[in-house]
């Protein structure tokens, strides 16, 4: 049962630690990105100063025939920004270089036949000159590529073993949990077990007692209030079982459960002069425990015929609504406040105490019946109007087929 628990931690781990590594990663490639572009941009500007040196040395046009090596494209241009001399491949860029005749330099990044180039373009001193120095970012592109690769594996590597690790760690964390949970599980049932026979004998006495001297109120009193335990004993092992995980056991018809179940508690209808009423729809298989299935609509009819003033009516009504089964018990009892009514699947929890314990509730019913619907993936909801009648709602996933 702690199995989500354990996925939510090992997500958790992962997730952090993806969310580091995402930051971690974003910063190192734009650090190394801007080294790279400095570092071009400085070829650049040292190979513009080059030539700047040769044509204060042997003039323009001598300096233009020089060879400054393969790396760069070296271009010069006039004042009105036609090339005059292009030393090799590609020509130069006629924005970059108007853009230099005005600001005095400009560097640039542009693409031009599916290669992105850097060119920094600077206006020769004591000329009316601009030289244009371009180099392809593509070795700088592969580098980085190359690094996102890199990083990218490195990540991905990294979260399958933070992954696996932290299911581990998880798992390993959750052990004294789910053991001091077990321990208390295993307590709570023993505990109501060792209970039931001491209780059994004491009704017993009462009830010999009560032969004895039939008109005796302390007699049915004992007895009254042991069979109040015995039910709050049962209640309280139910309970602790039914933590111990859900119950999808096999595939039940609910329309029949719903008929047999409500059908077994007629007599005590008749007994409290309320009405019930059973309406369901055939077919509605759903995947559980027809044990705490039956267990959950006893606790539903059991709770609205008790709560039901004689001439009441309570009704039954079992359905297929959107792929779910639902079932709703309605009653036109005493109905529950509406501040009441978002505690009563607490346990131990009674609407107005004085009233309800004299119907003789432990508090501890809907807590059981929330508890069951929940360990057969469904829901259960309640709607009341004081005075007037409340209807409690499941919700079970109908199973396949
Ligand atoms: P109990 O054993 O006291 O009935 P439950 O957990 O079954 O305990 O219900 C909690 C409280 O919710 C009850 O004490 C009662 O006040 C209220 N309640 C439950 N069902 C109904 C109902 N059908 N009509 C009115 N009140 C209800």
């Amino acid at each position: 049962m702690f199995t989500r628990t354990r996925i939510r931690l090992t997500a958790w781990y992962v997730g952090v630690l993806g969310f580091f590594l995402l930051a971690l990663g974003v910063a190192v490639f734009q650090l190394e990105e801007h080294q790279l572009r400095t570092n071009v941009d400085h070829g650049l500007k040292v190979a513009a100063g080059r030539v700047q040196v040769q044509v204060d040395k042997v003039g323009v046009s001598d300096a233009a025939g020089t060879y400054y090596g393969a790396s760069y494209t070296i271009s010069l241009s006039d004042g009105s920004g036609s090339p005059i001399v292009n030393n090799g491949e590609p020509p130069a860029n006629r924005p970059a270089v108007l853009a230099a005749i005005h600001h005095g330099s400009d560097l640039r990044t542009i693409e031009r036949k599916g290669v992105t180039q850097r060119i920094y373009s600077v206006r020769l001193q004591h000329t009316d000159f601009v030289v244009q120095i371009a180099g392809s970012l593509e070795p700088e592109e592969d580098a980085l590529h190359g690094l996102l690769r890199n990083m990218l594996l490195g990540a991905a590597a990294c979260l399958a073993v933070a992954a696996v690790g932290g299911w581990f760690v998880a798992g390993k964390s959750l052990e004294p949990v789910a053991a001091a949970f077990q321990r208390q599980q295993n307590f709570i049932a023993d505990a109501s077990h060792e209970l039931r026979t001491p209780l059994a004998v004491i009704r017993g006495n009462a009830e010999f007692l009560q032969q004895e001297q039939p008109g005796s109120e302390e007699a049915a009193e004992i007895l009254a209030e042991t069979d109040r335990l015995a039910s709050l004993v049962d209640a309280l092992l139910a309970l602790a079982r039914g933590q111990g995980g859900a119950t999808a056991e096999a595939s039940v018809d609910l329309g029949e459960l719903v008929t047999a179940s409500a059908q077994a508690l007629q007599p005590l209808a008749g007994e409290r002069k309320v009405a019930l009423d059973i309406a369901v729809a055939p077919g509605m298989d759903v995947r559980g425990n027809p044990d705490q299935l039956r267990q959950l609509i006893v606790i539903l009819v059991d709770n609205a015929l008790r709560y039901t003033p004689e001439g009441g009516q309570v009704t039954v009504d079992a359905r297929r609504i959107d792929g779910s089964a639902v079932v709703a018990v309605s009653d036109t009892g005493i109905g529950i406040d509406p501040d009441a009514l978002e505690h009563v699947f607490e346990r131990f929890y009674r609407a107005d105490e004085a009233r309800t314990r004299a119907f003789g509730g432990s508090g501890l019913g809907l807590s059981i019946a929330e508890q069951l619907v929940t360990g057969h993936g469904g829901r259960i909801s309640a709607e009341s109007t004081p005075g007037r009648g409340s209807t409690f709602t499941v919700s079970l996933p109908l199973g396949p087929g």
